[in-house]
């Protein structure tokens, strides 16, 4: 389909950023019969694979925009997570006894997963207006307008700040985005390798030097995630062989093959100090980054698009007031407030250096192991289920 129709004067919804949290936020809106235009700077969608872990939570609310059986096809189911110190399997963490019908995490790159909603936004005729760059957003009492940098003029209800970590939305607003950045970088690649353990395991392997997580990917790859001092921009297979074998199992060491993407990137730990300023919101990454661990980031965007779409629908379509919105940020906000803690404590005490204290940690873990209701909240917390709104109360 040609993105590159003129962009309209006027809509009821400005969804600006098509990632996947502005493309389900777009589905929603064009599923429900709300009026919205979607905005994306870039010429085309993104191709690189980011993050691959889809939660079981994010299936069930993705199943309302009946996208989710063609990403269980696309992707790969995966049962369970471990946490391993080389070959010691320190705790496993089982979803297949979760209370849903997605008791796994289906591991599936990115630009699928943004190809399916795309594709779903085109069967309910919606579309990306691509290339166009917000450059600035303006609102009074009854709307808000966007001026993108070609000068075009767009005048919304409502605008939706979809725009990623460095938000001009959320600039815009003067929201604050309060938090710190990781001193370490994350390395990530996408390779092909020997590699003689289970393929149904997310893997994430506690070492002083820094934690590394592994697991497979459909199409035979698998998924290398580190944390690391230093990284080239592109970290070659070499160098990914090295974290490996500092770090990963040692009595049935992995081999790689060659390396299909890879890329080094800076990981912060911050969110919005509000949701929502007048008539303008901010959903995904430019409300709350964090440490890739557990793979919850565009989980939690996905969710917050879903949650924010069935009150922009309360309110534009079903006649509700406008206070209805204010619960948005009390509905979303304590969630991301939730990951960034539980995420940025998996990063910690992933990378213990003492020696003494990694015993401990060991040791704790182990017997933490059998606990069946540990295993059981720390399942429920990754695959987000802990917190879901639509079954009542927090478990
Ligand atoms: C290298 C890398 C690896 C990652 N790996 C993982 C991982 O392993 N696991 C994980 O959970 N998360 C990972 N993430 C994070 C994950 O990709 C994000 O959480 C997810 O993409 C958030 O989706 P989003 O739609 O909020 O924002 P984004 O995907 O960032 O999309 C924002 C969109 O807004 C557009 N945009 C920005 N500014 C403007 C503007 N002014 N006007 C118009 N359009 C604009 C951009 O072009 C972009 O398409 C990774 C991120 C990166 C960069």
């Amino acid at each position: 389909m040609n993105e590159r129709a003129q962009l309209p004067a006027t809509t009821e919804v400005l969804i600006v950023g098509a990632g996947p949290v502005g493309l389900t936020l777009a589905v929603s809106m064009a599923q429900a019969g709300v009026p919205a235009v979607l905005v994306d700077k870039q010429a085309a969608g993104a191709n690189t694979s980011r993050a691959c872990v889809v939660h079981s939570r994010t299936l069930e609310v993705l199943r309302e925009l009946k996208v989710s059986d063609e990403l269980v096809n696309r992707g790969l189911i995966v049962p369970r997570f471990t946490v391993r110190d080389r070959d010691r399997v320190l705790m496993t963490i089982d979803f297949d006894d979760l209370p849903t019908d997605y008791p796994y995490t289906l591991m599936i790159p990115q630009d699928s997963t943004e190809r399916v909603l795309l594709n779903r936004l085109h069967s309910v005729g919606g579309r990306v207006h691509r290339p166009h760059e917000l450059m600035s957003l303006a609102q009074d009492e009854d709307g808000v307008t966007g001026t993108m940098v070609g000068g075009e003029t767009i005048r919304a209800s409502y605008a939706v700040g979809a725009d990623g970590m460095h938000s001009i939305v959320r600039e815009h607003t003067g929201i604050v985005f309060t938090g710190d950045t990781y001193a370490q970088l994350f390395v990530l690649a996408d390779v092909h390798m020997d590699w003689h353990l289970p393929e149904t395991e997310v893997m994430l392997y506690y070492s002083p030097a820094g934690l590394v997580v592994v697991s497979a990917l459909p199409g035979g790859r698998h998924r290398i995630v580190a944390t690391v001092d230093d990284a080239p921009g592109q970290p070659s297979g070499e160098f990914v062989q090295a974290l490996l074998d500092a770090r990963g199992p040692e009595q049935q060491p992995a081999r790689i093959r060659d390396v299909v993407w890879s890329s080094r990137f800076r990981v912060h730990h911050r969110l919005a100090d509000h949701y929502r300023a007048g008539r303008v919101f901010l959903a995904g990454d430019a409300a709350h980054v964090h440490s890739p661990a557990g793979g919850q980031g565009m989980n939690t965007g996905i969710q917050d698009a879903a949650a924010l779409a069935s009150r922009l629908t309360a309110v534009l379509r079903d006649g509700a007031a406008d206070i209805v919105l204010d619960g948005y940020e009390t509905e979303r906000r304590p969630v991301a407030t939730e990951v960034v803690a539980l995420t940025h404590r998996i990063t910690r005490v992933a990378t213990i250096d003492s020696v003494p204290l990694r015993k401990t940690r060991n040791a704790l873990l182990r017997a933490l192991d059998w606990v069946p209701a540990v295993h059981h909240s720390l399942a429920m917390k990754l695959s987000e289920l802990s917190v879901d709104t639509n079954r009542g109360a927090k478990r």
